[in-house]
């Protein structure tokens, strides 16, 4: 099934271009507007895969409406498209909850590239939210330790991914389904699979 769209960016001959190439790749663009303040409810709506957002827009910025965004009860992708001089923003946008962004002017073939980024990150990270809850379940409901438990495990995880890139030639996604697929294979934690990588007791 192509994956679902929604683009807000006002510069409406970046968004018809952004459009077109969206649905020449097989996208389908569920939603668009030119406005920070109405794509979350686009978001809300359509419940799309993933979202594109300027960051410099009326309304509202596109990094507010990432937050808000992330606030949603929906699972969506946010990329940004930032300019040049915006990269001072990338760090905010991280934080945000951005999975990837793109710099303007974009070349069409560096879009979907980072679309697969901004989704495989995404889907790291709910991996990584879903193991916690089971940690969770396990703990008695201690919503302090699961926290801490998540943010220790997406640091051992980014080491372990950065070594398997490294040394190994892994792309990202690749680095992270060997981690993953391993501690399912091992009935261990993802956790326990990154240090096994990071000492080299665990290799691809
Ligand atoms: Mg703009």
């Amino acid at each position: 099934m192509a994956r679902r769209v929604v683009i807000a960016e006002d510069e409406a001959i970046i968004r018809l271009d952004l459009k077109e190439i969206l649905q020449d790749e097989g996208y389908d663009v569920v939603g668009e507007t030119g406005r920070g303040d109405e794509v979350v409810d686009l978001v809300r709506r359509h419940r799309p895969d993933l979202a594109i957002l300027d960051v410099k827009m009326p309304g509202a910025d596109g990094l507010a409406a990432a937050r808000a965004i992330a606030g949603l009860e929906q699972r969506v992708a946010v990329l940004i498209l930032t300019a040049f001089s915006q990269r001072n923003l990338i760090e905010e946008a991280r934080e945000a909850g951005v999975a990837a962004y793109l710099v303007k002017p974009f070349q069409r073939a560096e879009l979907v590239p980072a679309i697969d980024q901004a989704v495989s990150r995404c889907e790291q990270e709910w991996a990584i939210e879903a193991e916690a809850a089971q940690v969770q379940a396990s703990n008695g409901g201690n919503a302090q330790a699961t926290a801490e438990d998540k943010l220790e495990t997406r640091r051992l995880v980014d080491g372990a991914k950065d070594l398997l890139m490294e040394r190994y030639g892994l792309a990202e996604s690749d680095a992270f389904n060997f981690i993953q697929k391993t501690a399912m294979g091992s009935r261990s934690r993802m956790s326990d699979v990154a240090r096994q990588v990071l000492d080299g007791t665990t290799t691809p």
